[in-house]
C-alpha cells in the first residue's frame, strides 16, 4: 500500500490528505494575495490609467485609447474561471438543488476557498495549485510591469548605448560582454557632456546631474539665472533657456553642499 503524499513537495501527508500543512498555508495565501491582485486588475482594464505599483494613475495617451485592455479582460476571465472552478470542487454542485451552485464573484471565491476546510484534501489540488502559480507571474506584469530601461550612457569598452533600470548598480555591454559599474557609465557620459561644451535646458542638466548623484533640482539652476549667479548660453526652439554644463558644474560645486 502507497503512502499518501503531499501534490507539491511530495512529503508524506494523513491518510486523505492531497496536501501537507506548509503546502495548504502557502496556498491559502497564494489565493488571498489574488484579491488585492484583481482590484487591481480591474483598474488596469481601463487603457488611459497607467499601471504600476498598484496605484494607477491617469495619463493622456498621444493616441485615442481603446476603452478596454482586451488582454487584461482576458486575464480575468481566466481567473475567474479557474476560481470558480475550485470553488465548484469545493462546495460541490448540488444536482437537485442546483441553486446552490450560485458561485459568489472572484473575490468571494478565492476567499471561500482558501479557508475551506477540506481545501488539502481535495484529490486535485495540485493541478489548482499550478494553475494559480501560473497566473501570478502574468498578473504581476500586468499590474506591477517590471521597471523601463533607459539609456545611462555610453559602454566603456566599445561605446555601444547601454541602457539600465533606474536602481541598476552594474550594467552588462548587449555587445563586448563587459560588465560595468552604472555610476562609471554615469559619470563618463556627464563628464563627455560637460567637455563637449554643449547646452542643455534646465530640466536636462538637473537629470543629468542626479543620475551621478548630484542633488540638484531645476528650480535650484533657474533660480541661479534669477539670481544672476549663471546666465543661459542660449535658447531652444520653443525659447526654454540653454545653459552650458560646464557653468552648471562649476556653479554646483562652488555652491554650500546644504543649499
Ligand atoms: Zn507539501
Ligand atoms: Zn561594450
Amino acid at each position: 500500500m502507497s503512502v499518501a503524499t503531499c501534490q507539491v513537495c511530495d512529503r508524506p501527508v494523513e491518510a486523505g490528505y492531497s496536501l501537507c500543512p506548509a503546502c495548504e498555508l502557502d496556498f491559502a495565501l497564494l489565493l488571498l494575495q489574488f484579491v488585492p491582485w484583481t482590484h487591481a486588475l480591474e483598474a488596469s482594464l481601463d487603457a488611459t490609467l497607467h499601471p504600476g505599483g498598484h496605484q494607477p494613475t491617469r495619463i493622456i495617451t498621444p493616441v485615442a485609447p481603446t476603452p478596454l485592455r482586451l488582454d487584461v479582460l482576458d486575464h480575468l476571465d481566466l481567473l475567474a474561471s479557474i476560481a470558480q472552478g475550485l470553488w465548484r470542487r469545493l462546495t460541490g454542485v448540488h444536482i437537485l438543488d442546483w441553486k446552490r451552485d450560485l458561485c459568489p464573484d472572484v473575490i468571494g471565491c478565492l476567499t471561500d476557498a482558501a479557508m475551506h476546510p477540506r481545501l488539502a484534501q481535495l484529490p486535485d489540488v495540485g493541478m489548482y495549485v499550478s494553475q494559480f502559480q501560473r497566473l501570478k507571474p502574468k498578473t504581476l506584469a500586468i499590474i506591477d510591469p517590471p521597471e523601463p530601461v533607459t539609456p545611462i550612457g555610453q559602454c566603456l569598452t566599445c561605446g555601444l548605448t547601454v541602457t539600465a533600470t533606474r536602481d541598476a548598480e552594474t550594467v552588462t555591454c548587449p555587445v563586448c560582454g563587459r560588465e560595468q559599474t552604472a555610476s562609471a557609465v554615469r559619470l563618463d557620459l556627464l563628464e563627455r557632456s560637460i567637455r563637449s561644451g554643449r547646452s542643455f535646458t534646465a530640466g536636462e542638466c538637473a537629470r543629468l546631474l542626479q543620475s551621478c548623484g548630484y542633488r540638484i533640482s531645476r528650480k535650484t539652476i533657474t533660480s541661479w539665472k534669477t539670481r544672476g549667479l549663471i546666465a543661459p548660453a542660449g535658447a531652444d526652439d520653443a525659447g526654454k533657456p540653454l545653459y552650458s554644463l560646464a557653468c552648471v558644474v562649476d556653479r554646483l560645486r562652488c555652491d554650500t553642499p546644504c543649499d
